[in-house]
């Protein structure tokens, strides 16, 4: 357990940062306490002046050993320095965002972003003075077009929610790093195993670890990792100052349920393959957006950004009429009708879109296939597709 660098992801999982075994327990404790004790009154003020990060830790709201260790763990697998453990995935893109912009910045964005993301930035951050241009993502050139002397955030995420679209990070990256702007990427969907923006030069790699790291749809939370230095600042400023750090208990379960992930993933890319492709034949379905498709029209990109895909993707019925759409939800009797994803459970929401390249709003079906059996799922679905007949 020496050389790292040789390990694979599965291999880290299982046992990095886990070398020394408390009492020999196979399983790190959860150090569900909120302040730490010193010896001496010297040292404890030393800590909190000279070296507030540790260690030796201090206090939960800035570090603490089982949060540390799901750090650790994330930040290995995404090949950055740092990492930093949010109480959700929201709590970690909001925290990366604003610790990239003040009042005058302008940040680009992508239209079919993560929609409460575009919330904070239209409807939130607008009272601090922050102004903000969506593009589509796939034209690199629009992308680049719309950056101002005053840019200092692009915000992407591949594919993008909803919508599946991919934007070529290392081309707009050399761009953004050349000019000194800060890219911000949420890479939720592909987790740490399917791909790594950093080494494509992403500054800021955010995850929701409510999905498919945590995979149990057991708690909320989210990450942020960078270099060191970054990681630091965000620590002693966001984190610090708005409180929001993930619980000790939480980090323990994230790390639980981590020690699944690259099986789960598998499954979940299986299943969602087949009943994508299955469902792209159907008379009833108009489109299905989904990264690992053959007909996928950013191909491509996708084999070059990405080693795999997983189980969520979303298709667009013929019909669109807001009875058919519903009825086809109600109908189905495996995938529950519920927001998230990356759970052992199957979902289905429905949502009406209008991207910036659609004449007028449509309606898109969001499948998430869980961890059940695929020939049930696809059953399931089979059996609800009649509901949306023309
Ligand atoms: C769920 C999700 C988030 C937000 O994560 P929470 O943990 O629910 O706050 C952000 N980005 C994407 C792509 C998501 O699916």
């Amino acid at each position: 357990m020496h050389d790292h660098d040789n390990l694979g992801f599965d291999t880290l999982i299982a046992h990095f940062g886990e070398e020394e075994k408390i009492h020999g327990a196979v399983v790190p404790p959860i150090f569900q306490n909120s302040l730490f004790l010193f010896d001496q009154v010297e040292d404890l003020l030393d800590a909190l002046t000279k070296n507030p990060l540790g260690p030796p830790h201090h206090y939960s709201r800035l570090t603490n050993p089982s949060v540390d260790l799901a750090e650790q763990k994330i930040a290995r697998l995404e090949g950055t320095q740092a990492c930093k453990l949010i109480g959700s995935g929201m709590g970690a893109l909001s925290t990366a965002i604003m610790s990239s912009v003040e009042a005058g910045s302008h940040v680009v964005a992508l239209d079919t972003a993560y929609q409460p993301v575009r919330t904070l930035l239209t409807n939130y951050l607008s009272h601090l003075g922050v102004t903000v241009t969506y593009v589509g993502g796939e034209d690199t050139d629009e992308l680049l077009d719309a950056i101002r002397p005053e840019t200092s955030v692009v915000y992407l995420e591949a594919p993008s929610s909803l919508m599946f679209r991919l934007q070529d990070v290392p081309t707009i990256t050399r761009e953004t790093r050349a000019r000194g702007i800060t890219t911000v990427f949420d890479n939720t969907y592909n987790t740490p195993l399917h791909m790594n923006p950093h080494a494509m030069g992403v500054d800021l790699v955010c995850h929701s670890c409510s999905k498919y790291l945590g995979g149990h749809s057991d708690i909320t939370a989210g990450a942020v990792c960078g270099t060191r230095e970054r990681i630091d600042r965000i620590t002693k400023r966001e984190v610090n100052l708005l409180g929001n750090i993930l619980h000790p208990f939480q980090a323990w379960l994230l790390v639980r349920g981590m020690r699944t992930l690259s099986l789960r993933l598998k499954r979940h890319e299986a299943t969602a393959n087949a009943l994508a492709a299955w469902l792209e034949e159907r008379t009833e379905i108009e489109r299905v957006h989904h990264i690992s498709l053959p007909s996928f029209p950013q191909r491509d990109l996708y084999q070059s950004l990405m080693r795999g895909s997983g189980g969520l993707f979303s298709f667009e019925p013929k019909v669109q009429d807001d009875a058919k759409v519903f009825a086809f939800c109600n109908a189905l009797k495996l995938f529950g009708r519920g927001i998230s994803w990356g759970g052992f459970e199957s979902l289905v929401v429905p949502q009406k879109v209008s991207p910036l390249n659609y004449q007028e709003p449509r309606w898109i079906i969001r499948l998430f296939c869980g961890l059940e059996d695929a020939e049930d799922l696809m059953r399931d679905v089979e059996g609800a597709l009649s509901a949306l007949n023309s």
